[in-house]
């Protein structure tokens, strides 16, 4: 396919004007000033539309295919989510408007925090923060001031080795010295390494349950006893809450702040960068520390309350991505309780459903009953010289978007699936078939696999270099 720039022809335009009515004025601009400089394609409409149209086909996305990105929730986002986000009130609402005209807006935001508090188990929600790594960082700003309030300076947040990278990374911006955990060898964080590290200058410990292997934290109820016994709180990272959603709630298994990715679990589309959603739900003791305003009811009236003296201040501009806040709340109220719960059972079935199938083609390392997702390692297909990337690739010839690779890291040439709730069987079958093949492939065409994809546009890319030494540039003409 041809560049856009490949397409120009000096002289041609996609817009035609009117014969100028008017008669024709030197402004007294120079020539050199009025003509842009920057050696724009010069194309028609039609080329314009086609050439888009191309591009837009080369994609793969949830709505052309299978997308099993583990620890990403790439499912189906219900189109009649789109259509609410859409409607009129909410998509010309401005953020300046009175509060008295955004009545309904705010409405949303106190419903949708109420739930998701009721969802997880919390008191208090949050909804401003823009994605995941901002909801971390949100509730470790609430943890560090609820610690300078109590006069306590501690210094350390514990992270599990197998957490997302995010979660080190937020402890880190915040100022936290950051302390891993090993895992055990069920996949669960290790109770002796837990004991010795959860001291009293730990302020949190972030832990995902069920974790990023998809596997069910079974201690949860000791961790968050040692932790809280030494006065620390417990962070739940929550990103994968369709896991179980409607079953089990992370207030109840002691934590004490949780993020969720509205944009994964609560199904507003994502990926290519955003807009995604973050929301912060605390218990009561750490309410106050909510970035403000917060969204409050005085009788039937709905309000935004700034008066909030300890509030770690605003950490978004206006009140969050607010579409994808419509989206989340549609969603919830289209499915109610019994639909979410369905959300998790069907999650967990098909999770456990394809890692029954592949199980004998690929090493599993932790062979447990999963939640939403699993981990395979291409550790047998390393003997024939084939990675975990050749694998991903070659699942593209097939017509599927390739797993998670390489994460999470404990898991050598990790390959980590998550068919979510809202496939198929023979979604989930036609995808295990090919996987199967290219077990088989592996061993005898290696080549193929090393070679692939083949069928896309473009082949094998030098992703290296590309991070490395971006070219931005169109070819000089
Ligand atoms: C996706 C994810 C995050 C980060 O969320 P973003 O919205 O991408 O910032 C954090 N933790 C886990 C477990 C995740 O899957």
């Amino acid at each position: 396919m041809k560049l856009i720039f490949e397409l120009s022809a000096e002289g041609r335009e996609g817009a035609s004007l009117p014969e100028l009515d008017v008669p024709e004025q030197d402004l007294g601009i120079p020539e050199t000033e009025l003509r842009s400089e920057i050696p724009l394609p010069e194309v028609s409409e039609v080329d314009v539309v086609r050439h888009y149209t191309a591009l837009s086909r080369m994609n793969f996305g949830v709505d052309s295919g299978f997308y099993p990105l583990g620890s990403c929730t790439m499912k189906y986002n219900p189109k009649v989510n789109e259509v609410i986000a859409g409607l009129p009130g909410f998509k010309s609402a401005h953020p300046y408007q009175p509060e008295e005209l955004s009545q309904g807006c705010l409405q949303v935001i106190y419903e949708l925090s109420r739930d998701l508090a009721e969802i997880t188990g919390m008191d208090a929600f949050t909804l401003q923060p823009a994605a995941g790594a901002q909801g971390e960082l949100t509730g470790l700003m609430m943890a560090k001031a609820y610690f300078k309030r109590r006069g306590e300076n501690r210094k350390k947040v514990l992270v599990p080795d197998s957490a997302h990278g995010t979660n080190p990374a937020s402890a880190a911006l915040c100022g936290y010295e950051v302390v891993e955990i090993p895992s055990d060898p069920r996949g669960g964080v290790d109770m002796v390494e837990l004991k010795g590290k959860a001291t009293e200058d730990v302020a949190a410990l972030m832990l995902t349950n069920p974790n990023t292997l998809g596997l069910f934290e079974e201690n949860i109820l000791e961790i968050s006893d040692i932790v809280h016994g030494n006065g620390g709180l417990m962070y739940c990272d929550g990103a994968n809450m369709n896991a179980i959603l409607g079953i089990a709630k992370p207030g109840d298994m002691g934590f004490d702040i949780v993020h969720l990715n509205l944009h994964k679990t609560f199904s507003a589309p994502h990926g290519g960068g955003g807009p995604g959603s973050g929301p912060v739900g605390v218990k009561e003791r750490l309410a106050r520390f909510l970035p403000k305003p917060v969204v409050q009811k005085n009788g039937g009236r709905y309000f935004l309350d700034y008066d909030r003296p300890e509030s770690i201040g605003r950490v978004k501009a206006f009140y969050g991505n607010f579409s994808v806040l419509v989206k989340a709340y549609a969603y919830i109220r289209a499915l109610g309780p019994e639909g979410l719960k369905e959300v998790a059972e069907n999650a967990v079935l098909n999770a456990n459903y394809v890692m029954r199938k592949l199980e004998g083609a690929y090493e599993l390392p932790y062979d447990r009953v999963c939640k939403h997702e699993f981990v395979l390692s291409g550790k047998r297909q390393l003997d024939f010289g084939v990675h975990a990337m050749d694998i991903a690739k070659r699942l593209i010839d097939y017509g599927f978007h390739p797993p998670t690779v390489y994460f999470p890291l404990i898991v050598k040439e990790a390959i980590m699936i998550e068919p979510t709730e809202t496939e198929g069987k023979e979604t989930l079958d036609s995808f295990v078939e090919a996987m199967l093949k290219i077990a088989e492939e592996a061993e005898k065409e290696p080549e193929l696999l090393r070679n692939a994809p083949k069928t896309t546009p473009t082949t094998r890319l030098d992703a290296l270099t590309a991070a490395r030494k971006p070219n931005l540039r169109w070819k000089e003409r």
